[in-house]
């Protein structure tokens, strides 16, 4: 079943993917004052039923590391937030929701994407559970909320515990009175961790010694730093240190309370499971409940396993600058995954230039595309 034909098709509608859609509707707007050449058509597809990308999944006590005026996609600012310390979440699916609301955005929901592979007659067909849709240009933005990543472990399967990942804590309320084991010394591990505290026995396992930012970095100066490095490596000259120079957790207000109270007291990574404890090298083991694996995510793009992309590591090879053209396939795009497509492009306020950058060699290559087939 044919669903549609589009110019550019951004596949995610969450930030990332309305970041693009705002420079869309930007060409659609101007094309219609008479100003620039005619825009391209397009159209966003969301798995979700619901606006609002992962955030609509986070934990109810997540709060931003920046305020509000610091978390804004390009446009129209997040709304001011009269709650106590950063947003909440949901501060942030309504702003998307309103986002999405004020340029009318073409999104399509739920529509989850399959597969994306060349079309006979050029450009790109794109399989979904709701048809499928052709394009000169695909937009990637499907982050990384679905692909959880958890390490290996010996005897994992062993354990009779309970076994969750970040994306499946919404809250403290299932673990109270319990022995739980938080392991990651990222953002997510620091901040479940400190928010199980006050209803559960702690145990906070991290691969290395955590490394905290310093108290006065939120997400304004992370975003700074991580342009700063990308544009010293981009002159080809010596990174004056990205964010992971600094440290790994930002101290947002609630890590920083149980830090500075000494709850917050890292031990270093197991080795192994026994049905009912975790078990260290030096033989020491922990009864425990249950474990949460805060070990981070990895690129949702198993639907463009059939272009067979040649990989840079465990990311797809980029090109431009910021880097978010697909190194072999013209007219393919990845948008909003991580340092890898653009300095902070994970992050609210971060995506929008790579949006802006990614809409405008889009609109390039479909002038060379209609070039060639004149
Ligand atoms: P997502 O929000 O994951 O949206 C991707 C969309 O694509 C989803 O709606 C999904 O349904 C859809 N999709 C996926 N696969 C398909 C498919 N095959 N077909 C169709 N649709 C598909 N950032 C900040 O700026 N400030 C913060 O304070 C902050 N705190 C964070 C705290 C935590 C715990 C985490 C995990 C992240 C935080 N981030 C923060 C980062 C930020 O929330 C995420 O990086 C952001 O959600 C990424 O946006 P995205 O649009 O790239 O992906």
């Amino acid at each position: 079943m044919t669903a549609g034909a589009v110019d550019v098709l951004v596949i995610g509608g969450g930030q990332a993917g309305l970041a693009a859609g705002f420079y869309l509707h930007r060409l659609a707007r101007d094309a219609a004052r008479g100003r620039g050449g005619p825009a391209p058509s397009y159209a966003i597809l969301d798995a979700n039923d619901q606006p609002g990308g992962a955030w609509q999944y986070y934990w109810d006590t997540l709060e931003l590391f920046s305020p509000a005026a610091y978390s804004s996609l390009p446009g129209y600012r997040m709304p001011p937030w009269t709650g106590a310390g950063n947003p909440s979440a949901e501060h942030v699916v309504a702003y998307l929701r309103a986002y999405e609301d004020r340029y009318g955005l073409p999104v399509h929901r739920p529509v989850t994407v399959h597969a994306v592979e060349d079309h006979p007659e050029g450009g790109y067909r794109t399989r979904t559970d709701r048809g499928t849709w052709a394009s000169t240009v695909v937009i990637n933005a499907t982050g990384s909320w679905r692909r959880p990543f958890i390490p290996r472990i010996a005897g994992t399967q062993e354990f009779t515990g309970t076994q969750l990942h970040t994306t499946g804590y919404r809250g403290r309320e299932p673990f109270a009175g319990r022995r739980v084991v938080v392991v990651g010394g990222g953002n997510s591990g620091a901040q479940i961790a400190a928010d199980l505290l006050p209803a559960a026995s702690v145990t906070w396992v991290t691969r290395r010694p955590p490394r905290y930012l310093p108290d006065e970095v939120d997400g304004r100066a992370l975003f700074a730093l991580a342009t700063d490095h990308v544009q010293a490596v981009g002159r080809g000259e010596p990174s004056p240190g990205g964010v992971g120079s600094l440290g790994d957790i930002v101290a947002v207000p609630p890590v920083r309370r149980a830090r500075d109270a000494g709850r917050l007291k890292a031990q270093p990574m197991f080795s192994a499971f026994t049905p009912t404890s975790i078990r260290w090298d030096d033989g020491r083991t922990l009864e425990v409940d249950a474990v949460l694996w805060c070990t981070g995510f990895r690129p949702d793009l198993a639907h463009l396993r059939p272009l067979g992309l040649s990989m840079d590591g465990t990311v797809p090879a980029t090109v431009g600058d910021p880097s978010t053209g697909s190194g072999d396939r013209p007219g393919l795009f990845f948008l909003g995954y991580g340092d890898w497509c653009g300095p902070a492009s994970a992050t609210l306020i971060g995506v929008g230039a790579p949006a802006r950058a990614t809409v405008a060699a889009a609109t390039d290559h479909l002038t060379r595309a209609l070039e060639n087939s004149r």
